[in-house]
């Protein structure tokens, strides 16, 4: 993909800002939009003498064209259940009019497309791990529903545009990620925990724990997500690490980490919350020669010092 201008929208968000540093890095010229809700400027602010970059302040549920582009990447939405439970309309509109919107730009100039999907197309999954063939289990009206059911119909609309139009798409199916630039106040679980322990705050676990996720370093995502951009596949693929660990586990290697002292409180699991998540590799293995590098014990320390800056800001 190289020397070509490209569209990242939701570039000020933690992944997007992280697929606009590679797409630099690999010499395209990148556009990031962003309207800011959850995304925020200070990720893209080590990018302001950058030539090959340019941002500009866009909400994407509204028609827009910023002149020819080679490739969009769509990564615009609210992404951590604090935020898109507090947006819920605004995540549904993205996910819907917002998709369709910048489909409609990749149509237009005969652009490649890849849409930042979820493994919350599985919901409270009953196949484990999930395989891409899963159809998932999603409550269409329960609190994550604005999410979930957002991002399966830009599933639905990035295949239509495929099968009708024949835009080359492509659909991530992205499982937990994390490091430097992750919001630290978005009520996630690394973020919460990182923070929690850095202050010497009790470190809060919902529901006991048992409750498994599968954690993926940023780097290994965004090189997964590039290779599945320059492939020929159009049906989703999971990228995600597939070391599962149960959330009590991960509290304690927050706390090996750290060496923190802080005990653990138990508070009450949110409704629908899944039970387990742990994605099946073996397309991204097999198509795309991928795999994650990066345990989760060596890329909690690599966000050490992003966390370390963020209680510093508190202060
Ligand atoms: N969680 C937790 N403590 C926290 C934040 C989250 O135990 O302070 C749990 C949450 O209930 C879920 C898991 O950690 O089971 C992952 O939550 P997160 O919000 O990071 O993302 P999700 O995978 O649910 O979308």
């Amino acid at each position: 993909m190289a020397s070509q201008t490209i569209l990242v929208t939701g570039a000020a968000g933690f992944l997007g800002s992280h697929l606009c540093d590679a797409l630099l890095a690999e010499g395209n010229d990148v556009l990031g939009v962003d309207n800011l809700c959850t995304g925020n400027l200070a990720n893209l602010a080590h990018l302001a003498g950058e030539a090959r970059f340019r941002f500009e302040e866009q909400d994407i549920c509204q028609p827009f064209d910023l002149g020819r582009v080679d490739f969009v990447f769509n990564f615009a939405s609210p992404a951590s259940p604090v935020d898109y439970m507090r947006l819920g309309i605004e995540t549904l509109l993205v996910g819907s009019a917002g998709t369709l919107n910048t489909l409609e730009i990749a149509k237009k100039y005969g652009a490649g497309y890849l849409q930042a999907s979820t493994s919350e197309c599985y919901g409270d999954p009953e196949v484990h791990p999930q395989v891409e063939t899963y159809w998932g289990n999603v409550n269409p009206i329960g609190p994550r529903s604005v999410y979930d059911e957002a991002k399966r119909f830009s599933e639905a609309a990035v295949a239509a545009y495929h099968r009708y139009h024949g835009v080359n798409t492509h659909m991530v199916r992205i499982f937990n990620t994390y490091g430097p630039r992750l919001q630290a106040n978005d009520g996630r679980v690394i973020s919460n925990l990182m923070m929690q322990a850095l202050r010497g705050e009790a470190l809060t676990i919902y529901g006991d724990g048992s409750q498994t996720r599968s954690f993926c370093y940023c780097s290994d995502l965004i090189d997964g997500i590039v290779r599945l951009a320059k492939s020929e596949e159009h049906l989703p693929t999971n990228i995600g690490n597939p070391v599962e660990w149960t959330i009590l586990e991960c509290a304690k290697e927050v706390q090996a980490l750290i060496g923190s002292q802080s005990e653990i409180v138990f508070q009450p699991l949110p409704q629908d919350d899944p039970k387990q998540r742990k994605p099946d590799i073996t397309k991204a293995r097999t198509l795309l020669g991928w795999e994650p590098k990066v345990p989760l014990r060596e890329g909690l320390a690599k966000s050490l010092d992003y966390f370390k800056a963020c209680v510093a800001k508190e202060a």
